[in-house]
């Protein structure tokens, strides 16, 4: 059962937070009691601290100090809340102040965001180490967790680890915080493995049954200076996380903003529900039986959780005018539909030059590594950086030539870069920077390589002081045509390309990889001996050359779509747009709609036939395509009405306009068309599920 299973966990947490703070099974079982609220519900916060680290991984923790700004806010907030009850309970000392803003929390429950403040840096730099060495280290910080927490009575019998924790209590609390709590959960939230669900399931109970044993043992035992943190938290913490992403799809807002509200303001509705229990006479119903008090506690929470709900400011983006909307699903099954083409042993290298060919580089390639991707080109050094910023790991090849001054930039980013020629493989090792590269083999496309039949020159570059060849490549002239002209010169160019490439293996020079086939040939080609084909177009679901004759079954992953901004009627004879260039032969309704050549589509579409979907029907374009406008004929919908979805690519109903189509519209390729599309256009991802 798929379902936006993480956000509603964390409800689900904010409430077990309630429960640690109400106890509501006291009245009635004390060991329920103790297995609710010292045991289970000691999930709840570890498991915040994983979906913090899950979305910080996703983007390779470029949004760290957002997400460290928004805690800070949203701390500041919360301890103004809260300084009522500070004042009340008497306060601090200035001393304490410091140590509660810091460290502890100023209110009970606050300590979750110092905690996070800290433990969010620390887990960054211990993930910069390495999954294994981090989850290491912060293990053991964990580790000198747990002794000052639930196992303390057997630490402190070592006289070093007791002089040792009396020192830490004498600065903190708890161990419970932004050291040796917070690092190991976020940073097993960023690399929670995936399970199948029945095996998570199994484990999580299996986990919780022993954390159970362990907290009974403790209890028993008399050690336990506070129960936050048990051995067996971790474990189970991973299974529960697996078991939730395994059926995790899809977002819910409401919940997730529910469980910060519930999170914050439960200990204001236990105040005002002890203030009002006594003038109501129910002293005994809401605060003396604990069930009573939670249910008490909880409804307070859900009306001060609504109050907050109307008064949140309204923070939704608004309709943009124009967008690119980005079928997600539709670039996985693309990556996978062309892996599945590949020879045994040959991997996808995808192309997202050009920022993913109008798709979004970034959120391409988030798409394509979750469909196991582990290897991207793009054009040049700016791609790259902006590529690795963007979280991907893996190779990044830079196809296109980059200067010998940007060597150090090469290595600071781990970039691979094509070879042009034996003069740039001199300036790049003259750089001094070792640097990963690709050699470009020249086997007929006469554009960037090292001639393949200039062996001399190939073993010169393989030999070059600080150059670590991974990969050796060529590209084909005629790889999109399947006449017999274009076989024998394919033939001809594969002939060049292995000849060299198995010569230098039979020489001992370093070959890496070898790879040859963009989305063309992959179609066009039988299957390949080479380690990657470096595929763009097909990924993004437009065939190469004729739609009819490419064998792979892609979707289109790309719909531009803009705004009817207005709806007019024009009267026969009458003129319209620049030049009054459209001329109504009859009485017609004109819409104007919010996308122009300055979005990247050419200024003569509308003379070459172009045609945009409005509420499922198509409607010609008229008159000269301006900068940011383009007028519709909308006659044939009659109900054609402002703010109505103006579809110039994708689907829209039954109605379809393919990047195929439109693309020899225009007299060129899919390629160019989707490429040309403006980032001025705003990226917004499909749905899951209809809602076009
Ligand atoms: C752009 C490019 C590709 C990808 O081509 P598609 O036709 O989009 O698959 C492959 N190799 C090189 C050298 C390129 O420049």
């Amino acid at each position: 059962m798929k379902g936006p299973w993480l956000d509603r966990a964390r409800l689900a947490a904010a409430l077990l937070v309630v429960c640690i703070h109400t106890s509501p099974l006291s009245t009635y079982t004390a060991a329920g009691d103790f297995l609710l609220t010292r045991v289970l519900a000691r999930v709840a916060v570890p498991f915040f601290f994983m979906v913090s680290g899950r979305f910080l991984e996703r983007d390779g923790w470029a949004g760290l100090g957002r997400l460290w700004r928004r805690t800070l806010l949203l701390y500041g907030g919360a301890v103004l809340l809260y300084l009522p009850l500070n004042w009340y309970n008497g306060g601090f000392s200035p001393l304490g102040w410091v140590r509660a803003l810091l460290v502890d929390g100023t209110l009970y429950h606050l300590w979750y965001f110092p905690a996070l403040l800290l433990g969010l840096p620390v887990a960054r730099g211990l993930r910069r180490l390495g999954v294994p060495a981090a989850l290491a280290l912060a293990g053991l910080l964990y580790l000198v967790g747990l002794g000052g927490d639930s196992y303390y009575g057997l630490a402190v019998r070592v006289p070093l680890l007791a002089r040792g924790y009396d020192a830490l209590f004498s600065v903190c609390s708890y161990t419970r915080n932004g050291l040796f709590f917070a690092p190991l959960f976020l940073l097993l939230g960023a690399a929670c493995p995936r399970m199948r669900p029945r095996r998570a399931a199994l484990g999580l109970a299996l986990a919780l049954a022993a954390m159970a044993g362990e907290a009974c043992v403790l209890r028993a035992l008399g050690v336990q200076r506070h129960d936050s943190l048990y051995l067996l938290l971790p474990a189970g913490m991973v299974c529960l996380f697996a078991l939730l992403l395994a059926g995790n799809r899809g977002r819910d807002r409401l919940a997730r903003r529910l469980s910060v509200e519930v999170y914050l303001l439960h200990p204001w509705a236990i105040v005002l529900v002890r203030m009002a229990a006594r003038p109501l006479g129910a002293w005994g119903l809401l605060v003396e039986n604990s069930l009573g008090h939670f249910a008490a506690v909880l409804a307070v929470t859900a009306l001060l959780a609504w109050g907050a709900e109307l008064f949140r400011p309204a923070r939704r983006p608004g309709v943009a005018r124009a967008w690119r909307e980005l079928d997600r699903d539709a670039l996985f099954h693309n990556a996978k539909t062309v892996q599945a083409a590949l020879a045994p042993g040959c991997r996808l290298m995808a192309v997202v030059k050009t920022d993913g060919y109008g798709h979004g580089a970034a959120a391409a390639a988030r798409c394509f590594r979750r469909a196991g991707v582990r290897a991207f080109a793009v054009a040049c050094a700016d791609e790259g950086v902006a590529l690795r910023r963007a979280g991907s790991r893996g190779t990044i090849l830079i196809l296109g030539d980059t200067p010998a001054d940007q060597a150090p930039r090469l290595a600071r980013w781990r970039l691979d870069q094509a070879v042009a020629d034996e003069a740039h493989a001199r300036a790049l090792s003259a750089a001094g920077t070792p640097l990963r590269v690709h050699l470009a083999l020249d086997t007929g496309l006469r554009r960037l390589g090292i001639p393949a039949e200039d062996r001399a020159a190939v073993e010169r570059v393989c030999r070059l002081p600080g150059l670590r060849v991974a990969g050796v490549f060529t590209h084909l002239a005629m790889g999109s045509r399947t006449d017999a002209e274009a076989e024998a010169y394919n033939r001809r160019q594969l002939e060049a390309f292995y000849g060299t490439a198995w010569w230098m293996e039979a020489r001992g020079l370093p070959t890496g990889r070898l790879h040859l086939q963009s989305s063309c040939a992959v179609g066009t080609l039988p299957p390949q001996p080479c380690g990657w084909a470096r595929v763009g177009i097909a990924l993004y679901g437009a065939a190469c050359g004729e739609t009819a004759r490419y064998p792979l079954a892609l979707r289109p992953a790309l719909a531009v779509r803009a705004r009817v901004a207005l709806v007019r009627p024009l009267a026969a004879g009458e003129g319209a747009g620049y030049g009054l260039d459209f001329r109504a032969e009859r009485d017609c309704r004109l819409a104007v709609v919010t996308l122009g050549y300055g979005d990247g589509l050419p200024r003569d579409l509308p003379h070459r036939g172009g045609r945009v979907l409005i509420r499922g029907r198509s409607c010609p374009m008229v008159g000269w395509m301006c900068m940011d406008q383009t007028l519709i004929d909308v006659t044939g919908v009659p109900d054609a009405a402002p703010g109505d979805v103006a579809t110039f690519l994708g689907r829209d109903g039954a109605a379809e306009i393919r990047a195929e189509e439109l693309a020899a519209q225009c007299d060129t390729i899919p390629n160019e068309l989707l490429s040309r599309l403006s980032p001025r256009l705003r990226l917004v991802y499909r749905r899951a599920r209809g809602s076009e």
